[in-house]
């Protein structure tokens, strides 16, 4: 299976791309951010809970992310592989993915790092705001979301720069020039 973890900040395009990485590859796609507004649209505990921490621009807490992943993981059979966009965020969330993924044979074949600059994604997110509908695209939880990714999140860049599935990608530019970088990566590794 061709499993891909779609990492970046927030705002760095990694819905856009993978919407076409899953076009191209057929993989299933596990938004986590999706995941959560699904359950917060359908008033489940999960998602009342979920609220109260988008909202103010944290992360969920690890094992309510792991339990969603497990389960939506196990719902899957004969497929070509899985796009993971918005998970894992924190170390803790990477390691659970391995070991999920080790249970049923499995592992992370690549994760894509896209890189924009800290401008570029506020005004992207600012732009998404006016449109989307999400209470958590706002100035102050933006700001918010990107110093708890430096925080929390960076250091997955480097949990899988040790496994060596780590590839980084310019996410600036035209949206077909940047999935065209991704898709000679995964070429690669296919
Ligand atoms: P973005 O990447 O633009 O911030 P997402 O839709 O991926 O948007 O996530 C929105 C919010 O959902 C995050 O700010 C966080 O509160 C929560 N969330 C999503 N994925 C995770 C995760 N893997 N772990 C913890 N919280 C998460």
């Amino acid at each position: 299976m061709l499993n891909v973890v779609i990492f970046g900040p927030p705002g760095s395009g990694k819905g856009t791309q993978s919407e076409k990485i899953i076009e191209k590859y057929g993989l299933e796609h596990i938004s986590t951010g999706d995941l959560l507004r699904y359950e917060i649209s359908h008033h489940t505990h999960l998602g009342a809970l979920a609220k109260s921490y988008i909202d103010k621009g944290n992360l969920v807490p690890d094992d309510l992310i792991i339990d969603m992943i497990d389960s939506k993981i196990d719902k899957l059979h004969n497929i070509p592989g899985i796009i993971f966009d918005g998970f894992p965020r924190t170390v803790e969330q990477a390691e659970a993915l391995k070991e999920l993924l080790n249970s049923h044979g499995e592992e992370v074949s690549v994760m894509v790092n896209l890189n924009v600059d800290r401008q570029e994604l506020i005004d992207r997110l600012l732009k998404r705001g006016e449109t989307s509908g999400r209470t958590d695209d706002n100035l102050e939880t933006i700001e918010k979301r990107l110093s708890v990714y430096e925080s929390q999140t960076t250091p997955v860049i480097d949990y899988y720069k040790k496994e060596k599935k780590l590839v980084e990608i310019k996410g600036i530019g035209n949206i077909d020039d940047i999935f065209g970088r991704i898709a000679n990566a995964l070429d690669k590794i296919k």
